[in-house]
């Protein structure tokens, strides 16, 4: 199972193009991609070369000087950076807690679950607002939440995480039922050349079909890990939204937790079969609690990642 990695394919007999003819357009490894994954979220999806690269095309596709948006607070950082650097555009945003209506704005951002605070959104109110709705739901995956039907009208993944599953793969997706927006997000991801490769498209396609065993393993794992964890003399506060891999929990010296790891990575990103930890306060600053670590319950096995864990608790 190679991808076709040419980045061109030739014209017909009468020289037009075909299905396939520049790969910043299109290449068949990302149709593959793209048609898996549409199917699961009940949309259709385009893939990018990275979840950022996902979210700049929507507010680019979405947005415009004088466009107002509404963020969830505490969802994943780089969002709320991106939207920031987009100020000198004309581009304002506010954050909101997302477990209660949205303030006035011309666009709803939420993220179920937001990374780190592990939120879910008030779909209720997010329905009842009249913005658009972009969901980023890179956390639940569409084994837990196909968010078109909740009233999103844009999905977007970081792909590098759960959909995937494994560390090896740097890529991002929209997914949308309204063909207008397709329309426009396709045009800017063509124009903007964020497109992903045809390896990371292979890479999402082989990930797509182990998807639910994966998500239920890691679901199974974090549940017994936060409960335990809330158990623990030297954890003050734990967050878990029921689901999925990723738990937030606070301690008092968080760097010291994240050195006496043994098995569990102390590195950033989430959502592969080997767990990872990290302090988020070193990318976040104030935003977040100054002890507050985030862990990426991978798929090894649950009794092994507790003692690594009791163990660099004890550290501290
Ligand atoms: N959205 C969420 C919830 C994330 O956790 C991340 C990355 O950590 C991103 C978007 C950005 O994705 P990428 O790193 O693939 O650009």
């Amino acid at each position: 199972m190679h991808a076709d990695r040419s980045t061109i394919w030739p014209y017909d007999a009468s020289g037009e193009p075909e299905r396939f003819f520049y790969s910043r357009y299109d290449h068949p490894a990302g149709v593959e991609a793209e048609t898996e994954l549409g199917r699961r979220e009940g949309g259709d999806a385009l893939l990018f070369a990275s979840g950022m690269a996902a979210e700049a095309a929507v507010v680019l596709a979405l947005a415009g000087p004088g466009t107002t948006i509404a963020l969830a607070e505490q969802a994943y950082f780089g969002t709320s950076v991106l939207f920031g650097l987009l100020a000198g555009w004309g581009l304002s945003f506010v954050e909101f807690d997302q477990t209660g209506p949205p303030p006035p704005a011309e666009i709803v951002w939420v993220e179920a679950p937001a990374n780190p605070a592990l939120t879910m959104p008030d779909w209720e109110a997010v329905r009842a607002h009249g913005g658009l709705v972009v969901c980023d739901a890179t956390v639940s995956t569409p084994a837990y939440l196909r968010a078109l039907d909740e009233g999103a009208d844009v999905v977007v993944h970081s792909a590098t995480k759960f959909l995937t599953g494994n560390h090896a793969a740097l890529l991002g997706a929209t997914v949308t039922r309204d063909p207008e927006l397709g329309r426009r997000l396709r045009q800017v991801r063509t124009n903007t050349g964020g497109v992903a490769s045809p390896e990371s498209a292979a890479t999402l396609t082989r990930g797509l079909a182990t998807l639910d065993e994966r998500m239920s393993r890691h679901t199974e794992s974090a549940r017994e890990l936060a409960r335990r964890l809330e158990r623990h003399p030297h954890v003050l506060h734990v967050r878990y939204p029921g689901f999925s891999g990723l738990i937030s929990f606070d301690v008092d010296d968080p760097r010291r937790v994240e050195t006496s790891l043994r098995l569990i990575v102390n590195a950033t990103s989430l959502g592969g079969g080997q767990s990872t930890l990290e302090s988020r306060a070193r990318w976040e600053g104030d935003r977040i609690p100054a002890g507050l670590l985030r862990l990426s319950v991978g798929l090894e096995d649950v009794d092994a990642l507790w003692a690594d864990l009791e163990q660099a608790l004890a550290a501290t």
